[in-house]
């Protein structure tokens, strides 16, 4: 057994798909807002896994939900009806504009079944339309059809010519995307807060302008919610926070807070599919679905969507006091606890290096910009250590 993070990297290096660029660190076992590395160090977790560990780590009710599924049941396959998976599925339609729901693997995944849709929906609705409009800076996935739906070229440039049928528009333009729809458009999809693009928040009058676009040409909105979901923004859906509500939406990230899940939602209208037009051998696991079940109960009865506002909010404030004292902030962007801040120089991956040696973990999204989607249940302790962290790795990276 190897026993050192060089050993690791070592393996890595030797195995692994040369996909990931990792930081050195191995994580072993975590709880609440910190995870322990090998070596017993503390590191106050302001990532929570990229949006998915929304009740921190080990929480006692995910991991009790989970334990008992998997000893009951742990795959049957939807061929047959599942107590985990319909009770979740009732859950989020009973609170969401949402009538019927599909669970998938991942994020992706959920999004694909989504663009499935939308061409059902042209098929039937709109003469045959298929085509997507997407906005830039938007991220959708990393399959083949959610990179053509990912207005980023260089997710798409390696991998080209993309499949057909997406186009994509500026962001928040009404303008622009308007004018990008044509006889052959199925579908508008978008983040009404994009998180992998650094936290950029569409205005509302936009997303409702957008809105009533598609009714006027029965389009179907889409929103991918699988980041600004779910609590994060400070309402349970990201959209809440903008007054209009979506034909279809797509969840995974925290939905079963760490275990991989994904969710296509639709209104009766939307949801086109019939038998045969859709499935999943894993999707709607019944481990997954119980975990998710139990991540949703605590969500609400925790109200963590209220602290995920007030947190955030605080983070926030914090972090714009910061930008005072500290001349590499020039922005403090965010919603709830979706998080980000620029800097004057493109020192955003040495920020996140130092700030591991300082016992925190944050994320670079690009060569200026740090992000924070840490766990739904921080409190003001931790968002108070979170800056006095980020503030320490500031500084060491202008010592340097
Ligand atoms: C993470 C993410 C995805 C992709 O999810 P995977 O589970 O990695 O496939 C899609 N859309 C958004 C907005 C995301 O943040």
């Amino acid at each position: 057994m190897p026993a050192t993070k060089t050993d690791w990297a070592d393996l890595e290096a030797r195995y692994y798909m040369r996909t990931f660029t990792r930081l050195p660190v191995v994580f072993e076992r975590g709880e609440g807002c910190y995870v322990y590395d090998d070596e017993g160090k503390a590191y106050l977790d302001m990532v929570a896994g990229l949006a998915v560990n929304i009740l921190g780590h080990a929480h006692p009710v995910l991991v009790e939900a989970m334990t008992k599924q998997a000893q009951k049941l742990i795959h049957a396959s939807s061929l047959y009806y599942s107590e985990p998976q319909l009770q979740l599925a009732q859950w989020l339609i009973e609170r969401s504009p949402a009538d019927r729901v599909f669970f998938a693997n991942s994020g992706a995944e959920a999004n694909e079944g989504a663009i499935k849709l939308a061409r059902k929906h042209g098929r039937l609705h709109r003469d045959g339309a298929y085509e997507v409009i997407t906005v830039s800076g938007s991220f959708h996935g990393r399959t083949l059809a959610t990179i053509a739906a990912t207005a980023q070229p260089k997710f798409q440039e390696p991998f080209l010519p993309m499949p057909d049928g997406f186009k994509s528009v500026s962001f928040n333009d009404f303008d622009s995307m308007r004018e990008a729809i044509t006889p052959k458009t199925a579908a508008i999809m978008l983040e009404c807060v994009q998180g992998e693009s650094g936290i950029h928040i569409h205005d509302g009058e936009y997303l409702r302008a957008v809105r009533r676009l598609c009714d006027e040409h029965n389009l179907l909105l889409m929103c991918d919610e699988i980041q600004c979901g779910l609590g994060r923004t400070g309402t349970f859906y990201g959209f809440q926070q903008f007054g209009f509500e979506p034909d279809v939406f797509t969840l995974a990230k925290g939905l079963a807070g760490g275990l991989p899940i994904g969710a296509i939602l639709a209104t009766e209208r939307a949801a086109v599919f019939t038998a045969g037009d859709h499935g999943s051998t894993m999707g709607g696991n019944p481990v997954c679905c119980a975990a998710g079940m139990a991540a949703m109960r605590y969500l609400e009865e925790q109200q963590l969507a209220a602290n995920a506002a007030r947190a955030g909010q605080a983070l926030k404030d914090e972090l714009a006091n910061l930008k005072e004292t500290m001349p590499g902030i020039v922005e403090v962007r965010g919603m709830g606890l979706m998080i980000a801040f620029d800097t004057a120089k493109p020192i955003a991956q040495q920020v996140v290096r130092e700030g591991l040696g300082q016992g925190i973990i944050l994320n670079a999204t690009g060569p200026n910009t740090v992000r924070m989607v840490p766990p739904l249940i921080v409190g003001q302790g931790e968002v108070e250590k979170a800056v006095g962290l980020v503030a320490a790795s500031l500084k060491r990276v202008a010592a340097a």
